[in-house]
């Protein structure tokens, strides 16, 4: 029997949860299918201790300073990555939010392990230096993102060369129906609570402004290297047709399955092998699909991450960094929703036709951009 020893980061959060499911569900039916190494969070002590009762021998890494018990062989600054290269693995998945998530599949394939990639911030900010340690290392980066994850299994079973065009679908958040004097008004708990899919706060409301489908769009380009023009986006608000691709031949192939996280995470764990699923099996009788076009006047984040990723790699760090920025800011009721694309626009009007020749110029176009978008986000009214 293979066993698959493994580490998962950002164990707290929603990925991290329903991986753990994962893993619970494969063990039972084949005990010792997975062995989890280690697990690490964010600051929330008492979740990721829960977590590692589940999982005896699994070495802990809180990413926060914490005085109680020795629960935990690594905290602070800097833990995940400490985990990530002082336990070995073969597998790690990385269910960080947002921007600390680099460092994490850095560490991964840097140690030559597998990544399954829910941290979609990875891509958008560093994909050409993942890539390439990832080929030095022999390792594989095996998306999560359920609509990358779709568009992995659909090119692998159609074949690369025979692809003219990717789409991506959107289920257009909850706020596709509304006038934009209504998205003027929305507060920060309306826009984190998603229709469909439950995940953490910062991709709900990425959702709600369509700036995670921007993200996607740029994570669509980098993963299956398509220039930005022959990736499309449809608003498909049953969630259910994750990803289609458009062979030579105008054919359309799509990917459907019913919209549970635990399916592309169920993949990856298994991957290069087939994955089984006793879960999330879709019944298509009685189910209507409806397919639309972005609206890009209420929703501007998808074309400002179009324009981002055709100026290149350090325009894409400074979406991603304004966007978390303005997120926050919204979060904190400095800013309207519909000004963080506002501050999103503002900080792309720079110059990030720039080289990033390695991570510590990932870092620097980061932290340029943070301090453009704080400083957009003090020349706002809300
Ligand atoms: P959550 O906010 O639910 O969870 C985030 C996790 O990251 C928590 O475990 C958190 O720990 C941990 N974390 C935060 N900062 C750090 C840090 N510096 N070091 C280590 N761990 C850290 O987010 P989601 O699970 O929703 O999303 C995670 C990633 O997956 C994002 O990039 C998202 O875009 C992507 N994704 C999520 C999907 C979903 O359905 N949720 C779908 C597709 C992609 P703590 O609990 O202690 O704060």
């Amino acid at each position: 029997m293979k066993s698959t020893k493994l580490i998962i980061v950002g164990a707290t959060g929603s990925i991290g949860r329903q991986t753990i499911d994962c893993v619970e569900r494969a063990n039972a039916v084949e005990p010792g299918r997975f062995i989890v190494a280690g697990l690490s969070a964010g600051r929330n002590a008492e979740a990721l201790a829960a977590a590692g009762v589940k999982f005896p021998g699994a070495v802990l890494a809180l990413d926060v300073p914490h005085a109680g018990g020795d629960d935990f062989r690594y905290t602070g600054p800097g833990a995940s990555s400490r985990l990530l290269r002082e336990t070995e693995c073969d597998l790690v998945v990385n269910g960080i939010a947002g921007a600390a998530g680099l460092l994490a599949s850095i560490e991964a394939l840097a140690a030559g392990d597998n990544l399954a990639l829910a941290n979609k911030e990875s891509v958008v900010m560093g994909y050409s230096h993942l890539a390439a340690l990832a080929k030095k290392r022999g390792a594989d980066i095996i998306p999560v993102d359920s609509e990358h994850a779709a568009l992995f299994q659909l090119v692998r079973r159609i074949g690369a060369s025979s692809i003219a065009e990717l789409a991506i679908t959107a289920s257009g958040g909850p706020f596709r129906a509304r006038g934009l004097e209504e998205l003027e008004r929305i507060t920060p708990d309306e826009a984190a609570h998603h229709p469909v899919w439950k995940m953490g706060r910062k991709i709900s409301i990425d959702s709600a402004t369509l700036a995670n489908k921007g993200l996607e769009l740029i994570e669509a380009v980098r993963l299956f290297g398509m220039p930005e023009e022959r990736v499309k986006v449809l608003i498909h608000p049953e969630s259910l047709v994750h990803a289609l691709v458009r062979t030579a031949d105008s054919a359309l192939y799509a990917h459907l399955s019913a919209p549970d996280m635990r399916l592309p995470i169920n993949i990856a764990l298994h991957w290069p092998e087939e994955a089984a699923a006793d879960f999330g099996a879709l019944d298509l009788a009685g189910k209507t699909l409806h397919f639309e076009e972005p609206d890009a006047a209420r929703f501007p984040m998808l074309d400002l991450a179009r324009r981002a990723v055709r100026v290149g790699e350090a325009a894409t760090i400074a979406y991603n960094a304004a966007d978390e920025i303005a997120v926050q800011a919204f979060e904190e009721g400095l800013l309207r929703f519909t000004q963080i694309a506002s501050v999103v626009a503002r900080v792309l009007e720079g110059d990030w036709a720039l080289p990033v020749p390695d991570v510590g110029s990932i870092f620097d176009h980061d932290a340029r951009a943070r301090s453009l978008a704080k400083l957009a986000v003090s020349e706002f009214e809300c």
